[in-house]
């Protein structure tokens, strides 16, 4: 192998390009990472730092039995990570969460890397995707429009968004079935599945008019300065939809044509909120067209209201932000290589996870598999009974491709452990196997490289 291929290449020293140098350095592969900053700024970081947090100073649930955030942390700590280990030095007090000193965060982290003796950090602009060397691109949400235009050529313009407009997730099984029933509109498709795809909730005029006020009186959050380009490409949140006029909605997503309530057939609903499956395993269910801007307390109170989901659990609540991501599950294969170009890894928010923890834990991943690739000892991503391997599984085939959406990590990923009760009194239980199988399955995954 020449000494030039023996690089790895990282683009971007955010999250997951910081933690993904670190992982290769440690196990002896030299690592250059090119990070656009200072020199080309973004319009939300703010210094020169690598593994700068840009909003919240949270790494989110520290719990490590009952939360899908904590399990992460727990398995990026196992594996040596330098995120986990900044935000452990530099942690404040917040009650169950892992919040940080974000500037002695992003300082150690810097620190860190620069003091590594197989880590170097070119600072520069990377505006083209390479056909040769190892390269791992994990650019963020805020990819430079320049290398964005690059991505596009490469992938297809329709395998890139800049925007995500993200409609609420709900498990399944928080959904009152007694209320809700399954049926596509107009009964269409060839299989019975097809023909009951979508889960409908009903409501009565009184409720459709209760929902429209709530809509409206929401709180809403703003757009940041810059943000806002390309924005209402066929994405309109619900609240704007609302304010249009109060029969928008009702003629819109809320349409209640092509569909019989099952529970009550003589009935014809003023008006009918549809989920759709989100996953393969059809534990998560997205509200349809319901992108919103609504703040995430009003939110919950406002979609509780509709019939059905009084008691629903969130997966995920709605947004819409600037947000450049991959279409992977049809880009990247199971290594997080471009299919088209398998030298080049694409890793953190740009593979379409969401959030901190999200995004350094795909770092660590990419970070490990390109070293071992290098190194000439490949490896394979650990199975989805980890929080890791669910979201890797969950980016690169898991997903439907079609409404591919950035995903937070949670328990609806993981596939069920047989045998527990479901409903919400077994949940505690549920969380606990889950972690429990998940740990016991990384320590092998780590072993498995020793
Ligand atoms: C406005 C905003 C608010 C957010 N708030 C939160 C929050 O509160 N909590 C949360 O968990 N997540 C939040 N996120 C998501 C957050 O950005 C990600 O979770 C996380 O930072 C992603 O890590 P990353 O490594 O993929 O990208 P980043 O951390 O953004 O790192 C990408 C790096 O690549 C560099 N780069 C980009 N293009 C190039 C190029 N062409 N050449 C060289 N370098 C380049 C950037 O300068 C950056 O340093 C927010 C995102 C945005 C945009």
């Amino acid at each position: 192998m020449s000494g030039m291929t023996q690089i790895l290449h990282i683009v971007g020293g955010g999250m997951a390009g910081s933690e993904a140098a670190w992982q290769a350095a440690n196990l002896g592969v030299q690592v250059v990472i090119h990070e656009m900053r200072p020199k080309v700024e973004t319009f939300a970081h703010q210094t020169g730092n690598l593994a700068e947090m840009v909003c919240s100073n949270s790494f989110r649930s520290d719990d490590d039995e009952q939360n899908a955030v904590g399990l992460l942390h727990w398995e990026m700590r196992a594996a040596n990570g330098l995120i986990m280990a900044a935000a452990e030095k530099h942690r404040l007090p917040a009650g169950g969460a892992l919040a940080v000193d974000r500037e002695a965060f992003a300082e150690f982290v810097t620190q860190e890397i620069n003091a590594h003796p197989n880590i170097s950090i070119e600072y520069g602009e990377v505006n083209e995707i390479p056909s040769e060397g190892t390269w791992v691109f994990a650019t963020g949400p805020l990819t430079s429009p320049k290398l964005g235009e690059a991505i596009a050529k490469e992938t297809g313009a329709d395998r890139l968004a800049f925007f995500d407009a993200i409609a609420p997730i709900i498990y399944r099984d928080s959904i009152n079935m007694d209320v809700a029933w399954m049926q596509s509109r107009y009964d269409k498709g060839e299989t019975e599945e097809e023909q009951k795809a979508y889960l409908n909730c009903p409501m009565t005029k009184d409720q459709y008019e209760a929902f429209i006020d709530a809509l409206l009186a929401a709180d809403k959050t703003e757009f940041h300065e810059g943000e806002t380009a390309g924005y209402f490409d066929g994405c309109l949140p619900i609240e704007v939809m609302a304010e249009r006029g109060r029969e928008t909605l009702r003629f819109g997503p809320m349409k209640p044509v092509g569909l019989t309530n099952t529970h009550d057939p003589e009935t014809k609903a003023y008006a009918v909120v549809q989920l759709r499956r989100d996953n393969k395993l059809g534990t998560l269910y997205n509200i349809v067209g319901f992108q919103t801007k609504m703040k995430y307390g009003a939110q919950a109170e406002v979609f509780k209201m509709i019939p059905g989901l009084e008691e629903a659990k969130f997966a995920r609540l709605g947004g819409i932000h600037r947000n450049t991501f991959l279409n992977s599950p049809t880009l990247l294969d199971d290594q997080m290589r471009l299919k088209s170009k398998p030298n080049v890894r694409f890793s953190g928010q740009v593979t379409g996870v969401e959030g901190y923890v999200e995004s350094a834990a795909m770092g660590l991943l990419a970070g490990r598999l390109a070293a071992h690739e290098i190194l000439g000892t490949p490896i394979t991503p650990p199975n989805g009974n980890t929080a890791m391997g669910a979201l890797i599984h969950h980016i690169t085939g898991g997903a439907e491709a079609k409404t591919f959406q950035p995903m937070n990590v949670n328990f609806g990923l993981f596939p069920p452990v047989e045998g527990l009760k479901g409903g919400r009194r077994g949940r505690k239980d549920r969380y606990k196997a889950y972690t429990d199988r998940a740990k016991e399955t990384f320590n092998q995954w780590l072993e498995g490289q020793s």
